[in-house]
């Protein structure tokens, strides 16, 4: 299968919209050929969202624990079946390579099983009181919420929002990216074709600031999650505040990672390179700096470097493609803009470090060394397939370097000595921490990070409580 198969829309009360006020040109990253024209949405057009999501919030909230596990379960079921064609979709509208958006529909699949789970553990306690007395403390769904996703996982990113707060009892509107609409189209109509109540999910696309402040400025909007940069998620907060709205906010990284003398030296070389240039370093825990023990500095960058030269780049519809091309053309101009700073600077590239000639926004995975603190790159989520490899002598100063930057989404050491790794865990200013791992997401555990890396978790039991509101009820 190799056919950009979906009808590009607004889903908006059980009604497919095919015009708007304007058309976005959705582009494969892999040749610069516009696959499809997707209509941008007009305040009229969001105000029937906003409709919809209000009388749709009554109507979910009650349906019975049944009902939602069922309408969820079967999305998931959909999901599957449908793997191939979503997975072929996200990898034409962003680029990566087929088999990483195979295993992204599998993933979102049992995060949608796992919250049709948590619908029958919602539940809230009862408080210890005197015979005849009774304190509750319940948890409410928040009310119609507002997803503002991404492009970088189009498969995940719109069912990480939606099952949680469908799970809650939540109506909510969708706003996927323009650059990979198709793919978000097909993961909710899994869940309306699984049964979901036409008011109770509207999928809207159109200019990103004109959508977030007309909808984020409605009443109506009880909750806004959104995951994106940190200057955005900064600017959708200040909005927020105006209505005293809930946010959960997950924001761009700069993850560090340490690497101890006494780790599995060839372990860490192997994650490391297959983790830093998964989905072409797009990826909000994608490890970036790396700090090395001095012992086994050389031998790590020499690790690294061979591995990222040996990479296979392409369209991600190759089956023998390793590394797709980045999502859009900003991309590849900003890790330019970074890497020549870098270089200028006196850092040293050890592979990589340019362009990749021809159609497509690709550029080469990248390691460099020596990187001067005052580089940019040093300060600026790359957001790209480049590895930061700098020498340290003391654990100290590479956890006051890991800690240096506002970021504090992911964080990383590999080391064999058990001591060494809980100071590590402990000391690490992050959200997500791994130890001779990076596999940061799993179903029943919160992903989310602190500092300005935002706040809030999505996945686990975190991901539903973040759709909920908690009530105490006293009786006398
Ligand atoms: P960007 O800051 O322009 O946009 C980031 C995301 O926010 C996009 O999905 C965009 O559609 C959305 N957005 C932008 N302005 C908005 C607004 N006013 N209201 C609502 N949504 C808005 O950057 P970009 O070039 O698209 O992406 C690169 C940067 O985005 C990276 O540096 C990275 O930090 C961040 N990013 C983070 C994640 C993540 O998983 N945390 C995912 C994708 C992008």
């Amino acid at each position: 299968m190799n056919a950009y198969e979906t009808t590009l829309g607004l889903f908006i009360d059980g009604q497919w919209h095919t015009a708007g006020t304007g058309v976005h040109e959705v582009i494969n990253p892999a040749s610069g050929a516009v696959l499809g024209s997707l209509p941008l949405a007009s305040k009229g057009q969001l105000d029937a969202a906003l409709d919809a999501a209000a009388r749709g919030y009554p109507l979910w909230r009650a349906a019975s624990t049944d009902e939602k596990a069922a309408v969820l379960t079967g999305a998931a079921r959909l999901m599957r079946e449908r793997s191939e064609r979503i997975a072929t979709l996200a990898t034409l509208e962003q680029g990566k390579p087929i088999s990483e958006a195979r295993g992204e529909v599998g993933y979102a699949a049992a995060l949608i099983d796992f919250y049709a789970g948590e619908v029958r553990r919602g539940h809230g306690r009862v408080l210890a009181r005197p015979a005849g007395m009774r304190s509750l403390v319940v948890h409410e769904p928040v009310g119609p919420a507002l997803a503002l996703c991404p492009w970088n996982f189009p498969i995940l990113n719109p069912a990480r929002k939606l099952a949680p707060a469908l799970a809650a009892g939540c109506s909510m509107i969708i706003k996927p990216p323009e650059e990979a609409p198709g793919t978000a189209i097909e993961v909710v109509r899994c869940f309306i074709d699984a049964g979901l109540p036409a008011p109770v999910v509207s999928v809207v696309f159109g200019v990103p600031d004109m959508v977030s402040r007309h909808l984020i400025a409605s009443p109506i909007i009880r909750k806004i999650s959104f995951t994106g940069s940190v200057p955005v998620g900064k600017h959708l907060m200040k909005l927020a505040a105006d209505g005293m709205k809930r946010t959960t906010m997950e924001l761009g990284g700069h993850a560090p990672v340490i690497v101890m003398d006494d780790c599995d030296l060839e372990k860490a070389i192997t994650m490391a390179s297959a983790f830093k240039f998964r989905n072409a370093g797009q990826v909000c825990v994608s490890p970036t700096r790396f700090h090395v023990h001095e012992a086994v500095h050389d031998r790590f960058l020499a690790g690294m470097a061979a591995r990222a030269g040996a990479l296979q780049l392409g369209p991600g519809m190759d089956p023998t493609t390793q590394m797709g091309p980045l999502a859009n053309p900003r991309r590849p101009a900003a890790m330019v803009g970074l890497i020549e700073d870098a270089v200028r600077s006196g850092a040293r590239v050890a592979a990589g470090g340019e362009a990749q000639a021809g159609d497509g926004f690709f550029y080469r995975p990248t390691v460099l060394s020596d990187v001067p603190m005052a580089a940019r790159i040093m300060h600026e989520e790359p957001f790209g397939p480049v590895a930061l490899v700098r020498a340290f002598s003391r654990i100290e100063d590479a956890i006051t370097e890991a800690n240096r930057l506002p970021f504090g989404l992911a964080a990383y050491a590999f080391t064999e000595n058990a001591r060494t790794a809980n100071i590590l865990s402990d000391a690490l200013e992050a959200g997500m921490v791994g130890i001779n791992t990076m596999a940061m997401s799993a179903v029943d555990s919160p992903f989310g990070g602190v500092k300005e890396s935002g706040h809030g978790s999505e996945d686990g039991p975190e991901g539903m409580r973040a759709f909920q509101v908690v009530k105490a009820i006293h009786q006398a």
